[in-house]
This record gives C-alpha cells, sequence and structure tokens, in this order.
C-alpha cells in the first residue's frame, strides 16, 4: 500500500518493549488499567479545551470508554472520544520520542521494580504488548485527519490514512492478543479486571456485552402436528400476535397459545462497569482504609497502598470535599529538571567554621535566585545559600525558623548580618556616617514608599536593592498572593512587603549620587534618578511596580537624553500625566538638568 509509512522506534523505546514482551511477569492485566488511564487522560484534554471553547464538542457531546472483546478476531479494543491524536501524536507520542522514563523505567526494573509501576515513568500504553503480539491504533483529532498506527514490535511501527469507519473523534486501541490471554475476552474477567483497577474513572466505562432475552417464535413442532391449521395460521399470523393477552374469547387464546414458544435470543448490549459513587462524597465513617487504598492506588499507579489520609470538606466561599493522599515514597522524577539538592543537614556540615546561620532566598526560578543581589556578598565571603523556589517553600519556611540550632536568614530581609572582621564591621560603621546624608535625603525623595534607607553590607556589584522587614511578606510571598483567585484583601494591607532601600557605599553611582546630593540637596536630577533607581531596584528585588507606565517614562527619557533629543521633544513623550518632569520640583534652566542627566551614564 503505498501510504503505509514505516518508522523504527526510538531504540530505548525497542529495548523496553522487548523487555515487556520477553520478561516473565504474571500480573499481566495491569495493561488495561493503563489504557483506560490513558483514555481518561484523553477525555479529560477534550473537556478541558471544551470549558472555553464549547465548540470542541461538536464532533461528539458523549464522553466515554468503551469495550469491545472479540473472541473470534481474538482482539479487545478499547474506544475512546478523547482528544485523539493527530498524525504527528501518533508519530511522536508512540514510538519516536523518548521521554525520560523509558530509560528510568528500565533501570528501575533492573533494580528490582514490578513491571506494574510502568504508569508512573509515563510509558505505559507499551504494557498493551503483555497480553497482545499485534495493536493497531486508530485515532481522530479534530486537527487532522485519521491515522493508523500498527505494530507487532520488532523495532518498526507502520502509519497509515484510514478512511474506513470513520470515528467523530477519539481513539480506538486493538489488542490482538496473544494465545494465551484469551482471559481477557471474558466478560467476568474484564469486570473483574475494571473493578480493581479503573473503577473510580471519571468517564463511563462501558463494556460490550452479549446478552440473553426471551422471545416468542412460532412453534414448528406445533404446527406440524396440527397440520391443516398450520397454512391458517400464516396468512392470519400477524392479527394473531396483536392479540396476545387480548381479552377475547377463551377459544381463540387456546389456539395461539398452542403456535408460538419462547426462546432464548442472543443480543448484544452496553453495561457500565464504573457506577460507583465517589468516595471523597461519601461518609468517612463508612470508608475502609481498603477502600481508601484501592482509589488511591487507581488515581496514583502507585503499586502499594498510601502512608497516609486526610478526608475533609472546606465550607466557606467556596464549599468541597478533599481527598489527601501522602505516598509511601516521592515520585522518581519530583526532582527532575532542579538545583542540585542539598539537606539542611549537609549544609550544615559544610558550613564555615565563622559562620553561625542558616542562609536562604526565596524566589521564582533558579535563575533568579542565583542572579539576584542578595546573594552577592553572602556568596563572595564563601558562604552558602539555600535556594528555595518551590512556592510551598515560601509557607514552610514561615514555620521552620531554625535547624540544628542554626537560625534561618533569609537575605533578602533586613537585620542580614554576615560574620565580618573588625576591619570591615568599622568600615561599614564609616561608611553608615559618610552616606548619612544620601541617606536621608533619599528617604524624603521616597518619603513613604519606604519605611528606611540604609547603607547595605549585601552588595557587591549592583547598586541597591530592596529588602523587606522581617515580620512582613517577602517579594516572591507577595508575588504568590497577589496570584492567588480569591486573595484577602485585608491582610494584603498590613502583611505585604514593608520595604527598606539598601544602598552599595561601594558603587560608583552611589558615590556620585552622594557627591551631587552633598554638593547640592535640591539637585533636581538626584530626585529623578532615585526614583529611577528605585523602580529599577524593586523590579530587580523581584517585586511589582505599581506603575509600570511612570517608570517606562523615566527610562524613554534618559533613552532620548542618551541620544541628545532635545526637551522641547521630550515633552512630547508618551502622555504628560505620567511626564516624570511633573513630579519634580521647578528649577530654571531645563538645559543644564539635561546635560547632569548624561553625566551621571
Ligand atoms: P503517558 O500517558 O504517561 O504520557 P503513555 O506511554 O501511556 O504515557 O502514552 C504516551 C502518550 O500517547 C500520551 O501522553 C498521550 O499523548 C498519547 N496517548 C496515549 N493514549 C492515548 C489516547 N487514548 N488518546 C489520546 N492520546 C493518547
Amino acid at each position: 500500500m503505498e501510504d503505509v509509512e514505516t518508522f523504527a522506534f526510538q531504540a530505548e523505546i525497542a529495548q523496553l518493549m522487548s523487555l515487556i514482551i520477553n520478561t516473565f511477569y504474571s500480573n499481566k492485566e495491569i495493561f488495561l488499567r493503563e489504557l483506560i488511564s490513558n483514555s481518561s487522560d484523553a477525555l479529560d484534554k477534550i473537556r478541558y479545551e471544551s470549558l472555553t471553547d464549547p465548540s470542541k464538542l461538536e464532533s461528539g457531546k458523549e464522553l466515554y470508554i468503551k469495550l469491545i472483546p472479540d473472541k473470534n478476531e481474538r482482539s479487545l479494543t478499547i474506544i475512546d472520544t478523547g482528544v485523539g491524536m493527530t498524525k504527528a501524536d501518533l508519530v511522536n507520542n508512540l514510538g519516536t520520542i523518548a521521554k525520560s522514563g523509558t530509560k528510568a523505567f528500565m533501570e528501575a526494573l533492573q533494580a528490582g521494580a514490578d513491571i506494574s509501576m510502568i504508569g508512573q515513568f509515563g510509558v505505559g500504553f507499551y504494557s498493551a504488548y503483555l497480553v497482545a503480539d499485534r495493536v493497531v491504533v486508530t485515532s481522530k483529532h479534530s486537527d487532522d485527519e485519521q491515522y493508523t498506527w500498527e505494530s507487532a514490535a520488532g523495532g518498526s511501527f507502520t502509519i497509515r490514512p484510514n478512511k474506513d469507519e470513520p470515528l467523530q473523534r477519539g481513539t480506538k486501541i486493538t489488542l490482538y492478543l496473544k494465545e494465551d490471554q484469551i482471559e481477557y475476552l471474558e466478560e467476568r474477567r474484564i469486570k473483574e479486571v475494571v473493578k480493581k483497577h479503573s473503577q473510580f474513572i471519571g468517564y463511563p466505562i462501558k463494556l460490550m456485552v452479549e446478552k440473553e432475552r426471551d422471545k416468542q417464535v412460532p412453534d414448528d413442532d406445533e404446527e406440524d402436528k396440527e397440520g391443516e391449521e398450520k397454512k391458517e395460521d400464516e396468512q392470519t399470523d400477524v392479527p394473531k400476535v396483536e392479540d396476545v393477552g387480548a381479552d377475547e374469547d377463551a377459544d381463540k387464546d387456546t389456539v395461539k397459545a398452542k403456535k408460538f414458544k419462547t426462546v432464548k435470543e442472543k443480543y448484544i448490549d452496553d453495561e457500565e462497569l464504573n457506577k460507583t459513587k465517589p468516595l471523597w462524597t461519601r461518609n468517612p465513617d463508612d470508608i475502609s482504609q481498603e477502600e481508601y487504598g484501592e482509589f488511591y492506588r487507581s488515581l496514583s499507579n502507585d503499586w502499594e497502598d498510601h502512608l497516609a489520609i486526610k478526608h475533609f470538606s472546606v465550607e466557606g466561599q467556596l464549599e468541597f470535599r478533599a481527598l489527601l493522599f501522602v505516598p509511601r515514597r516521592a515520585p522518581f522524577d519530583l526532582f527532575e529538571n532542579r538545583d542540585e539538592m542539598s539537606s539542611l543537614k549537609d549544609y550544615v556540615s559544610r558550613m564555615k567554621e565563622n559562620q553561625k546561620q542558616i542562609y536562604y532566598i526565596t524566589g521564582e526560578n533558579r535563575d533568579a535566585v542565583a542572579n539576584s543581589a542578595f546573594v552577592e556578598r553572602v556568596k563572595k565571603g564563601g558562604f552558602e545559600v539555600v535556594y528555595m523556589i518551590d512556592p510551598i517553600d515560601e509557607y514552610c519556611i514561615q514555620q521552620l525558623k531554625e535547624y540544628d540550632g542554626k537560625q534561618l536568614v533569609s537575605v533578602t530581609k533586613e537585620g542580614l548580618e554576615l560574620p565580618e572582621d573588625e576591619d570591615e564591621k568599622k568600615k561599614l560603621e564609616e561608611q553608615k556616617t559618610k552616606f548619612e546624608n544620601l541617606c536621608k535625603i533619599v528617604k524624603d525623595i521616597l518619603d513613604k514608599r519606604v519605611e528606611k534607607v540604609v547603607v547595605s553590607n549585601r552588595l557587591v556589584t549592583s547598586p541597591c536593592c530592596i529588602v523587606t522587614s522581617q515580620y512582613g511578606w517577602t517579594a516572591n510571598m507577595e508575588r504568590i498572593m497577589k496570584a492567588q483567585a480569591l486573595r484577602d484583601t485585608s491582610t494584603m494591607g498590613y502583611m505585604s512587603a514593608k520595604k527598606h532601600f539598601e544602598l552599595n557605599p561601594d558603587h560608583s553611582i552611589i558615590e556620585t549620587l552622594r557627591q551631587k546630593a552633598d554638593a547640592d540637596k535640591n539637585d533636581k536630577s538626584v530626585k529623578d534618578l532615585v526614583m529611577l533607581l528605585y523602580e529599577t531596584a524593586l523590579l530587580a528585588s523581584g517585586f511589582n511596580l505599581e506603575d509600570p507606565g511612570v517608570h517606562a517614562s523615566r527610562i524613554y527619557r534618559m533613552i532620548s537624553l542618551g541620544l541628545g533629543i532635545d526637551d522641547d521633544d521630550l515633552t512630547a513623550i508618551p502622555d504628560d500625566t505620567t511626564n516624570p518632569m511633573d513630579d519634580l520640583p521647578p528649577l530654571e534652566g531645563d538645559d543644564e538638568d539635561a546635560s547632569r542627566m548624561e553625566e551621571v551614564d
């Protein structure tokens, strides 16, 4: 067939498949759990998409999973009306793109793990080869035509367009079962496996079953006996059927009853297998540990029960009931793509001799905290800083004040004290005096925007930074709280970060500012530059700007000055409500001001 394309499985996937096929393993039933779970994920995807775009369900509103055993063909088919796969999805997801889990799973198997853990490693699809020697996947995604993927393992698979029996949307997976796996064609066995592993799936799982019902058919034996009467019956067959049970004279009824008999008729019906009421809606007193365990395992693909469970309900603006499970082990990829991780115990063992505290920084991601001005001097001094970049860290650290007798100290909060030698302490004291005047002027300019302006001991290359007070939120916590959907605006006020502006006395910008301010405390350019420095420090310290427009106009103004554009043009920048010039005290000679602005750069 000309349209058939053949692809080689990515090497690790091919290896995994032959391992699945050749390993002696008795608990093969988990293949059904894996395929049903993939179907459920695909149904979730289309359901989520339809929340924002209801037209996504035009190709079929009913969301379900259907199992069809076929004894003649020795096949078991799993159909879902989920999102489906495009041709590219079939090629990529089912064979050519390796996932980190492929290798991790093989390594885990070597280390004694069980094949039933396959789903946790994100390669559950291939468990189909536990029971099948050939698998055919036909899929229809709304962005593409219908395609069929097929493989009998052996290192390759094929893809072809398939216009036969169009699916409206979704995926149909047919497993051609190995000779010794025909138990998965038995209704009883399928029901057992679905009940064990998939009873909490949120979409109906329908099993196509063969049923029997009674049917009235003409009784040939009777007819033969009655000879002549038979012909009469045939002629009047239909009206007689209608007459059954009607209130007619007894003679006639007796005649008809003789001519029909009841036989068993086979027919096909769908039976829903997972009608269980969701566990979290039930009363905790009526739920056994086994039921929680079953639910946890079906949800997590874990092969062991949970370590602990909390079943609770919340009532307030929102109401919900929830189950919170704690697993026995962390998932294998919990720390994937992160920090090297280090325990606090290891940190303490590496602490410098004169170091008394554990330094940490919270933030959005590793780059942001590693490049942050806050860690400059701490790192330069040879002290390690713990990067806490998970949102949950902010909450944990509010409770964890101390470890092994060592205080945990945020490098983004006020009062950071590094174990410095006497010379450095003396130098800092001198600088405090030297910069006292500048600090006062800057505080006047920034007014209520900051609590304090002080000389910093934590900066090396940055001119300034904004630290927060000991007991308020950090910038990172403020960011997290602002992102909450139902935030409590009252706490935003008193918990939100109290800002301290710290100046780096060793930085040329700060030194030049000091000289300007000492020379003339009303110097107009000082005010503009302080505002710019403050807003830039807010951004660099992880805060949001209250009014980014004002900051933008200040920057545009700087750029214009840098390009030598004269003041008439400058006033045409954005609109005059955000013109930083409005903020400045009246001064004679704007030309002079423009040239001063250039000098600082
Ligand atoms: P996982 O489901 O854990 O990502 P699998 O190996 O089971 O890993 O499946 C690989 C990918 O194939 C899935 O992530 C999904 O994109 C796709 N897939 C598998 N089964 C279906 C299905 N029934 N419908 C749509 N996509 C599917």
